[in-house]
């Protein structure tokens, strides 16, 4: 027996319209999180073939999206390639074009969230909303998964919760006087002219461009250097649209680009918030430095239905399963498969048909046409040999 309790410290008793009060069914799949994993993956699965499941998010569907800053867009652009098999990168399910149905190609997160919400209807996807999940434990063939709404049995879990709500915040000495930029609503209201900003990857840069675009003067500091790698991976450089907005002349006339400097401490006296670098230097600003520091992932919570990687991440075998408990599945962003990294849509998408196919199989379901369809999308990525490649024209 596998078992932990979750603490996402939400585990008071919410309203929800579509929780019944007493469910005593045992689900052949249940999904954890009505993001673009949970949702595409559930897609995935009645295309497979698998009815019997059921969503369960603590929130509404598409929540993370909804709370990004409202300035903030998608960096993956959308376009409607659909027309000649080309899936639109922002897709997370086949014949599906978020270009097409939104009119946007760079969609904010409230967008992308409305998107989630029409396609949870257009394919009547089961789903309890306001329901968190609190532990789940395997007991012989069965997992259980504890929630503020009540119990709920299942075959197969595919964990689907995202990194968003689970935010990197403990990192050096005075981190916790800093902001992370998830709870940031709208950078038009963040008070103070001067803003310091540690991390310089997307979340870092997508700030600083906005908050340049306000009239504010701005430092970005990075132990590393994401404006600087030599790699055409977006999982590891910078994107073409941030960089594209780096040349914007507010972003050149106010964001200062503090590359390899690590930030060891943060300090606030009289109003005044000092950062230290570890190279000795000291910037100062009125408004807390915000952290753009990433996220820790919600897959520790289910560390112990998985063996770990040296990084960390979940060990998955090639089914995207539990090397350890038979059923526990991940899917979304967290998804890693040796220096294989499936952080973006366009990637981590790819893999909920493997996904549906081994839960498929497992229940007896014929999967062959099915396999043949997704394959013929680009949603069927089983040969992870084709990945890494650089461009070599870039
Ligand atoms: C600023 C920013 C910009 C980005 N831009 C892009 C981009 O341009 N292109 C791209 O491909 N990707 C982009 N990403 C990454 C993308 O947003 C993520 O890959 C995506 O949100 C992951 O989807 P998900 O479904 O795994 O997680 P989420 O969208 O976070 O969904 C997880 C869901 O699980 C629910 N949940 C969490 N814990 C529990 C629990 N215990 N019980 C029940 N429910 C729970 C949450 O409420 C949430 O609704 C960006 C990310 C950020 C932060």
């Amino acid at each position: 027996m596998e078992t932990a309790q979750i603490d996402t410290n939400q585990d008071e008793k919410q309203a929800s319209d579509n929780v019944p009060s007493n469910d005593n069914r045992l689900y052949d799949t249940v999904i954890i999180g009505a993001g673009a994993a949970g949702i595409g993956v559930g897609i995935s699965l009645l295309h497979a073939g698998v009815e019997s499941m059921l969503i369960v998010e603590r929130d509404t569907v598409g929540s993370s999206f909804a709370a990004w800053p409202d300035e903030t867009r998608f960096i993956t652009p959308s376009f409607p390639s659909n027309s000649i098999g080309m899936l639109d990168l922002n897709s997370i399910a086949i014949g599906v074009s978020p270009a097409y149905n939104m009119r946007v190609e760079h969609p904010t997160g409230q967008d992308f969230a409305d998107h989630l919400v029409f396609l949870a209807d257009q394919f009547e996807l089961p789903i309890w909303d306001k329901t968190n999940v609190t532990g789940i434990e395997k007991i012989e063939d069965e997992f259980t998964i504890k929630t503020n709404n009540g119990s709920i049995q299942a075959k197969n879990v595919i964990w689907a919760a995202g990194e968003y709500q689970y935010p990197s915040t403990d990192l050096f000495e005075g981190s916790g006087l800093c902001r992370h930029t998830s709870t940031v609503s709208a950078y038009s209201q963040l008070e103070g002219e001067e803003h310091l900003i540690i991390g310089g990857y997307e979340s870092g840069i997508d700030a600083a461009y906005h908050l340049s675009n306000n009239g504010k003067k701005v430092q970005v500091f990075d132990s590393a250097c994401p404006w600087g790698e030599e790699t055409s991976d977006p999982s590891v450089a910078l994107s073409t649209y941030s960089f594209e907005r780096m040349t914007a002349s507010n972003f050149g006339e106010r964001v200062e680009l503090h590359g390899e400097t690590k930030v060891i401490k943060v300090e606030h006296s009289d109003g005044v918030y000092s950062l230290l670098t570890s190279d000795g230097q000291t910037f100062t600003s009125t408004s807390p430095p915000l952290l753009a520091s990433g996220f820790d992932g919600s897959h520790k919570f289910v560390s112990h239905l998985f063996e770990q990687r040296e990084d960390g991440f979940p060990l998955l075998n090639e089914n995207d399963c539990s090397t350890t408990t038979d059923g526990m599945y991940l899917c979304g962003p967290s998804v890693r498969h040796d220096g294989h990294i499936f952080c973006f849509i366009f990637k981590y998408r790819q893999r909920f048909g493997i996904v549906a196919r081994s839960i498929a199989e497992s229940l007896g379901i014929e999967t062959e046409d099915f396999v043949e369809v997704y394959r013929s999308w680009g949603m069927f990525l089983d040969d992870l040999s084709c990945c890494g490649q650089e461009c070599l024209t870039c």
